[in-house]
């Protein structure tokens, strides 16, 4: 979602003719923060210290995301050497302005193809969230949801894809939760209308929510030649108790009976899970019952974090922290290790198989990279001629937990 707002905020600035630069020569720092955890707040803080050295009176400081909401005019209170410029997510409009009369860069670079990165596009169809899980800052800080109309979304996938973008990624902090404001449609509805657009090689959507996944979601990617065969379905806990602390509104037999549907349509479904340990009131027999849902189902990744408690959300203000900070890290540790076993085993039955990669760019070493379907990232070799945004036949030569390497097919 960060990464989409910056893209929208950056094209807004490129149209009024700025351009991106070295921090020793820009006029301008934008920070776009994320507040999801308490590391995250914590790097802001630092980098608007660093930026301390940098701030001169002709130089503006500027901070969007989601600290604006959670902190406000208090950052200005904290940082007032860097008097910084405090942006609303997505109210880009009066910055700008604000900005244009400061600078004069009309004579700039021309507004560039939508996607500036070129192969993929993010698109944000849903805005905040109308859950309350209890640990979640995020309905705090991005307010509910504002569903963007499918029409226009339509529209500026089609005019990505004009401009050479081969990959467009839906998003929404709940994106099973879509509905167009402009009729009724659903998520399902919404890919199936984006998956006509001439052109479009894949489509991806994320992230979505066991309580609200439309069944009918799951017929249409498993019957398409666009749609990835990927879900980013966040469990959180394979505890039902725990579950039902975390108000996240299913159970683990609810969560199973989604996986099995899917994995029945499409067998080769990539499946990305998010997991808290050390949640208030985790047991150990808790913590085990996650153990066990990770080793069943088999994940193809899984995000894992330590709880840590958000001032303003359920869990912080009503529950006790209860699971030492030792035992967490225990926790944590074990699934990781766990995991990363899982991850090993399953990605080395890709070695020997023919992908469809779509190249996204360089590595550092020079080497080819793209997805394959199934979200897995790829290292191609002995790719010369091959370029970004090209769909590629590789024979997978060799599988980490991470990423697959291999050959273009002959
Ligand atoms: Fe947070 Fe996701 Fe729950 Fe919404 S659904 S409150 S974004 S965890």
């Amino acid at each position: 979602m960060n990464a989409a707002d910056s893209e929208s905020l950056a094209r807004r600035l490129l149209a009024a003719g700025y351009v991106e630069d070295s921090l020793e020569r820009a006029d301008v720092a934008i920070l776009n923060t994320c507040v999801v955890r308490q590391a995250s707040e914590d790097r802001v803080y630092s980098k608007l210290h660093e930026l301390k050295e940098w701030k001169t009176a002709e130089r503006t400081v500027a901070v969007t995301g989601c600290i604006v909401a959670k902190e406000g005019t208090e950052l200005r209170r904290r940082f007032p050497q860097l008097d910084p410029v405090v942006v609303p997510i997505g109210e880009y409009e009066d910055f700008v302005a604000g900005l244009e009369a400061r600078y004069d860069y009309s004579q700039g670079e021309a507004l560039p193809p939508a996607g500036r990165t070129g192969v993929s596009h993010y698109v944000r169809v849903i805005q905040g969230c109308d859950h309350n899980c209890t640990f979640c800052i995020v309905p705090r800080v991005r307010g509910r949801e504002r569903h963007i109309p499918m029409a226009a979304i339509v529209r500026e996938c089609s005019e990505a894809v004009d401009a050479g973008a081969k990959e467009v990624v839906l998003l929404g902090q709940n994106v099973d939760d879509y509905r167009d404001p402009d009729g009724s449609g659903g998520l399902a509805a919404l890919v199936s209308a984006v998956e006509e657009i001439p052109g479009l090689k894949r489509l991806r959507f994320m992230t979505s929510h066991p309580q609200d996944l439309e069944p009918e979601l799951l017929e249409v990617m498993a019957a398409s030649d666009v749609i990835c065969r990927e879900l980013q379905l966040p469990v959180q806990s394979g505890d039902d108790g725990i579950l039902k602390r975390m108000a996240r509104g299913y159970q683990t037999r609810h969560y199973r009976a989604i996986v099995e549907r899917a994995r029945s349509l499409m067998p080769d479904l990539g499946l990305v899970t998010d997991v808290i340990v050390g949640f208030p009131g985790e047991s150990e027999a808790a913590f085990m019952n996650t153990r066990a849902l990770l080793e069943e189902i088999e994940f193809d990744v899984v995000h894992l974090a330590m709880y840590s408690p958000r001032p303003g959300t359920v869990a912080a203000d009503r529950m006790q922290d209860d699971v030492p900070g030792s035992e967490k890290l225990r926790r944590l540790n074990d699934l990781l290790a766990l995991q990363r076993t899982i991850a090993s085993r399953k990605t080395a039955r890709w070695v020997g198989r023919d992908v469809q990669v779509l190249i996204e760019g360089h590595d550092e070493l020079g080497r080819l990279y793209g997805r394959i379907r199934q979200g897995k990232r790829a290292i191609v070799l002995k790719g010369s001629g091959i370029v970004p945004g090209q769909l590629v036949d590789v024979r997978v030569m060799h599988a980490t937990a991470g990423q697959l390497t291999g050959l273009p097919a002959a």
